[in-house]
């Protein structure tokens, strides 16, 4: 017995460790990205939430030119690497045949690698459909050029491949809604995220909060705006959440094609409810210095203008954001709600 367990515990040294920062498309592959890993046999690491340390990682080493988002991937990146023996920073470009994701997606384990000479291996396969006309042979490519770092047997490689797709698959099924739910929603009969607080009300306030997935679900860089509205009697739906098929919609309504794939939704989001008029206010959140937010802010904006939906309030935040400012607009804005409802 007492040597099954020493076995055991020099194996489990031996586990090789991966570390993967909790930021940017992290918060849209995490399932897929993580179920990988474990069932390769390695250690998954994942960063912490954003916290101080990490936000004044990034604010010292992460260049400044950076949008606010790129900066704290170098605060977790940073953070992580005394921990790892690899990282894992995809250079993902796009599943689309035309549509594109950020160009920061890219160029980001490059630049970490270049900037810092002590990183431990960045594992960093480039996939693209609609630049480099990548498909499924490039991704078995990837998967086993990745798998056999921690396996030499294909039939695991290829086992952990299955599973990390149908996490994937899960995790979106969960994630997205079906338009009956919305429509549950809209009747107050289910909430999506956190409880409102109703205080005095009868009915709770019904915002769509709009902004990058990886904006949306790190508290700290959002400055806790679900709980914050929450406690103001908010219920809130997220872009992220929206059922795919109405922004897809709104995306054929366009007169050009959104060719920046993330913001697809962002855009859709506020539309919809423009046009449908069926909700009390739009909060967009966007990123300091991100270029396809800029686009995104000025077409929601014109957008809201034409039509006679809920009133949209755009606020852009970056790390010196203060949270007395952001709190005393977003409260000028529930008031303002309020007034009008
Ligand atoms: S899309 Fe915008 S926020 Fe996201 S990484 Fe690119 S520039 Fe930054």
């Amino acid at each position: 017995m007492i040597y099954e367990s020493e076995h055991k515990g020099a194996k489990m040294r031996m586990k090789k460790k991966v570390g993967i920062p909790r930021a940017l498309l992290y918060y849209k592959f995490e399932a897929l990205w993580t179920t990988f890993f474990k069932e390769l046999g390695a250690t998954v690491i994942i960063s912490p939430d954003t916290n101080k340390t990490i936000k004044d990682l990034a604010v010292r080493y992460a260049p400044d030119e950076d949008c606010y988002s790129t900066k704290l991937y170098f605060g977790h990146a940073i953070f992580l690497k005394d921990k790892v023996d690899y990282f894992f920073i995809p250079r993902f470009g796009s599943d689309h045949e035309v549509n594109v994701g950020c160009p920061k997606f890219i160029g980001l384990a490059q630049v970490l690698d270049s900037l810092f000479p002590d990183f431990p291996e960045i594992i960093m396969p480039y996939y693209s459909k609609a630049k480099a006309n990548h498909g499924k042979r490039r991704l078995i490519r990837i998967i086993f050029e990745i798998g056999f770092k921690f396996t030499l047997n294909p039939v695991k490689i290829l086992r952990a491949a299955r599973r990390a797709i149908k996490a994937h698959r899960e995790h979106e099924k969960n994630l997205y809604i079906s338009e009956s739910k919305l429509e549950k929603w809209l009747q107050s009969k289910v909430s999506l995220n956190i409880k409102p607080n109703l205080g005095n009300r009868n009915e709770p306030l019904k915002i769509a909060l709009v902004g990058h997935r990886y904006l949306l679900n790190d508290n700290l860089s959002n400055l806790n705006i679900k709980e914050s509205l929450a406690e103001k009697g908010v219920d809130v739906i997220t872009s992220e959440q929206m059922p795919r098929r109405l922004i897809e919609d709104q995306m054929n309504k366009l007169d050009y094609n959104m060719y920046f794939d993330y913001v697809r939704e962002l855009l859709g989001t506020i539309m919809y409810f423009q046009e449908n008029n069926i909700i009390d206010g739009i909060l967009q959140l966007a990123v300091f210095s991100c270029g396809p937010d800029s686009i995104i802010l000025e077409l929601a904006s014109r957008y809201s203008q034409r039509t006679s939906g809920p009133p949209l309030l755009q606020l852009v935040i970056d790390e010196l954001t203060s949270e007395v400012g952001f709190s005393t607009r977003l409260e000028a804005f529930l008031d303002m709600i309020e007034r009008r409802n």
